[in-house]
Parts: C-alpha cells; sequence; structure tokens
C-alpha cells in the first residue's frame, strides 16, 4: 500500500514508523532484522531504508603515492527493502538520491523498484561528497530533490528517457521528500526553503518527512508555515531519542537543528552515557505524547542502526 493509503485507513490514529540503515559492508542481514524484529509488535505499516551514496578514501600505495578509490560502506538498500516486504510484509521504503546518479541509473533503479512491488520512495537530493563542499550531480544526473520528483512522477505517467518507447508501462510510486523545520543548511532563509519544497510537492511528491527536531515547537511553527505557503500534504514528523553525552556536539554539527537547553542541561548532569540514554527516551516519549495529542499522522523515528531505545520509547507511546 502506498504511504498515503495507510494514512488514509488509519482514520486519524498516529501510526509508528521507523528509519533503519544498510548494515557496513561485511556484515550480514541478521543484524537487520534483529533490529526491526523487536519493533513488529507496534505495526509498522512502513519500515524506511536510507541509501548512502558511494565515498572517496584515500589508500597509500608502496611507493608513498596517494591512490583516490571510490567505496560504497553501506551498500543493499535494495535488497534489504525486498527482504522486509517478504519477511515482514509491511511496506518497505526506499530512499533514493540525485546525488552520485545518471537519470539512466535513476530509472533502472525504479524499474527494479517497481518490478519488486516496491509502491513508496522517498526521494532525496543527498549531501555532497565528504571531499567536496557544494553538492555536485552526475552528468545527465538530477541537480534537486524536485528535478528527481519529477523524473518519477514522469515515469508515473510512462515517460521515460528513451522517448521512443510506446504503450510503455506506467509505474505508481508515492513519493516523499524531506522537510526542515529549522531550515536546511544551505536555504538562504526558512521562507525559501518552505517555497522550495512546495516546488517538490508540486511535482508530485504526496508526503513530508521532516528532519529530526526536539522541540515540539519547531515543528508545530514549520507546519503552520507550509499551510500558509499551500503545503496540504501529510508532514510526518521525525524524532530521534538522543542516546549519548557525544551527540549534542554531533546532532548539531552534522543535522543543522537546535538542542533546547533543558534537553542538554539534562544531559550534561548524566554520569554515564546509561543516564543518557534514559534521558534521551524520557524527552523523546514526551515529544511523542504531545505529537499524538496534537493529531500527527505518523510518529517516524530514527534508529541508526540501534532499536531498543525507539522500543522503549513505542512501549510507553502506543
Ligand atoms: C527524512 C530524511 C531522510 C533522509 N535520508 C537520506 C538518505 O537516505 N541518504 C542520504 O544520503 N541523505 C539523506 N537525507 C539527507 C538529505 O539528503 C540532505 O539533507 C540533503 O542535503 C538535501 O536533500 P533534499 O532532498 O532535502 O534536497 P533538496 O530538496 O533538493 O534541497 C536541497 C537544498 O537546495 C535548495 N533548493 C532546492 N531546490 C532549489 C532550486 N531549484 N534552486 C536553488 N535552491 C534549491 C533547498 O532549499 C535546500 O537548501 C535525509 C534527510 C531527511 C530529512
Amino acid at each position: 500500500m502506498k504511504i498515503t493509503e495507510h494514512i488514509n485507513a488509519s482514520k486519524g490514529k498516529t501510526l509508528f514508523s521507523f528509519e533503519i540503515l544498510p548494515p557496513l559492508k561485511g556484515q550480514n542481514i541478521k543484524s537487520i532484522f534483529d533490529s526491526i524484529d523487536p519493533l513488529m509488535e507496534f505495526n509498522p505499516p512502513f519500515i524506511d531504508v536510507t541509501y548512502h551514496r558511494e565515498e572517496y578514501v584515500y589508500i597509500e600505495k608502496e611507493n608513498g603515492l596517494l591512490e583516490k578509490r571510490i567505496v560504497r560502506k553501506r551498500p543493499g538498500t535494495v535488497g534489504i527493502c525486498a527482504a522486509i516486504q517478504s519477511r515482514f510484509k509491511v511496506d518497505a521504503v526506499p530512499h533514493i538520491l540525485c546525488g552520485g546518479f545518471s537519470k539512466e541509473d535513476t530509472e533502472n533503479f525504479l524499474i527494479d523498484l517497481d518490478f519488486l512491488g516496491i509502491q513508496n520512495v522517498m526521494a532525496l537530493r543527498g549531501d555532497a561528497v565528504k571531499s567536496e563542499t557544494y553538492f555536485k550531480p552526475e552528468p545527465n544526473g538530477n541537480y534537486f530533490a524536485n528535478d528527481l520528483v519529477q523524473q518519477i512522477s514522469g515515469m508515473n505517467k510512462g515517460i521515460f528517457q528513451e522517448e521512443i518507447l510506446e504503450n510503455s508501462h506506467h509505474t505508481d510510486f508515492c513519493i516523499g521528500v524531506a522537510g526542515y523545520p529549522e531550515k536546511h543548511m544551505e536555504a538562504p532563509s526558512l521562507e525559501q526553503d518552505i517555497k522550495r519544497l512546495k516546488d517538490k510537492v508540486a511535482a508530485g511528491a504526496e508526503y513530508v518527512v521532516t528532519q529530526m527536531f526536539f522541540d515540539n515547537e519547531q515543528y508545530f511553527k514549520f507546519v503552520k508555515r507550509c499551510r500558509e505557503n499551500g503545503i496540504t500534504v501529510p508532514i510526518i514528523p521525525g524524532l530521534k531519542p538522543i542516546a549519548t553525552k557525544n551527540q549534542l556536539n554531533l546532532i548539531p554539527h552534522r543535522f543543522y537543528v537546535d538542542l533546547p537547553d533543558k534537553l542538554i542541561g539534562e544531559v550534561v548532569k548524566c554520569k554515564d552515557n546509561q543516564a543518557v540514554r534514559q534521558v534521551g527516551i524520557e524527552w523523546c516519549i514526551a515529544q511523542s505524547k504531545e505529537l499524538i495529542d496534537a493529531g500527527v499522522p505518523v510518529l517516524h523515528y530514527y534508529s541508526m542502526g540501534k532499536s531498543s531505545n525507539i522500543h522503549s520509547v513505542a512501549s510507553a507511546v502506543f
């Protein structure tokens, strides 16, 4: 089923969902199943699987020169999605990026997803590769997520890269896109960023999942501004329980979001990460309960490969 159909079928009851990362190359898919298994009791109608583009690494050769190599540390998004759908009988939502893909690569990727019976995709631009300051698309690749949404919407109308295809099969993907309550780091203002979000919806996106936030007011204000700007699709809040002291620095640095002073104060007081984990769970439970009371369609949790704290939150909330 499509995400929008799940939301309509829930008749206003908030649904539970979460995002997982493919394991590092060389690891077994069992680690993924082990992290999903305990969360199945909360009946997630869909599970997102992130996509990780290539990275450049430099290997020192015997002659002392550096050799640049391209590696993908977390491959397997499509395989994991197929395995999730077959094993758990829930919809898997693969993330798909502009970065690293030409439009032909994108088309082939989407054809595979369609043949696997995957009905939802999360369309994202992706970040710049670590060695570059700004995002660069591939030759004949999509530049912004909006362009990718247009390509997917085109395939939903039977438009492929080779225009000579006649009577072509129409895919029927439900397309999700990212939204940033605290603004995307590159956007000159939140107002501009919301206008770009509106373009993605106009191009065919049917729902939005937000970047993580730790202060619900950020989400409520964002949704209000989106609605004022004419964005009417569901806006699904993304939540992550803090689990370590390091994350006080890492999360703002990596995701460009603010942490409330009260949360920082409680984490700083903790003697060890076990105590931080508990603070993170309690904070996330309080956020979740308030968001449910506000009638959000889905609570979407970022598991980042660890599900035990999500389980603790969901046990208290669902
Ligand atoms: C829910 C969620 C899931 C994610 N999953 C992944 C994942 O699986 N893998 C991964 O690598 N990354 C993932 N990311 C991170 C994402 O790829 C980065 O945040 C990326 O920098 C932006 O992606 P986007 O799709 O929001 O880009 P876009 O919507 O293209 O926006 C990028 C920037 O460009 C601006 N912009 C958009 N259109 C235009 C235009 N026409 N002209 C000028 N400026 C424009 C926007 O305001 C914004 O500042 C995820 C993020 C979220 C919130």
